[in-house]
């Protein structure tokens, strides 16, 4: 990634509460938004929410916007994120060419109970 300089947008991102400190987000449909993970752009290493600044928006109350600046001390590096989260476990990230969607993975306790689930519904086919 081409590295630039940082713009008053960033610096004011910077200074504003870490994510960690304005999640979760919970949404009308019971999903508990908990944590993003963040991505140094330099060397690709996990960016915990308590290093990345920045704000938590809700544009609508089916989405949670996050804007932030992450730090990487490795790197001494910054950088920019935008992250949307959906009340459907959806979320997309805006990278230099446009938004990408993804599904959050589900939990190791969620994937039992749909096994599980399958398991009965074939129980009750016969
Ligand atoms: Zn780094």
């Amino acid at each position: 990634m081409e590295r630039t300089k940082l713009s008053d947008e960033h610096i004011a991102l910077w200074k504003a509460p870490t994510i960690a400190e304005q999640l979760p987000v919970r949404f009308d449909t019971g999903f508990l938004f908990t944590e993003m993970t963040g991505h140094c752009a330099e060397c690709k290493q996990g960016l915990p929410n308590e290093c990345m600044h920045g704000n938590v928006l809700r544009p609508t109350r089916h989405v949670a916007e996050v804007v932030a600046v992450g730090y990487c001390d490795d790197c001494k590096l910054l950088t920019p994120f935008r992250y949307r989260m959906y009340d459907d476990k959806r979320f997309t990230t805006l990278r230099n060419d446009g938004w990408y969607e993804g599904r959050m993975r589900k939990s190791r306790a969620d994937r039992v109970k749909d096994r599980f689930k399958a398991a009965l519904r074939w129980l009750f086919t016969f």
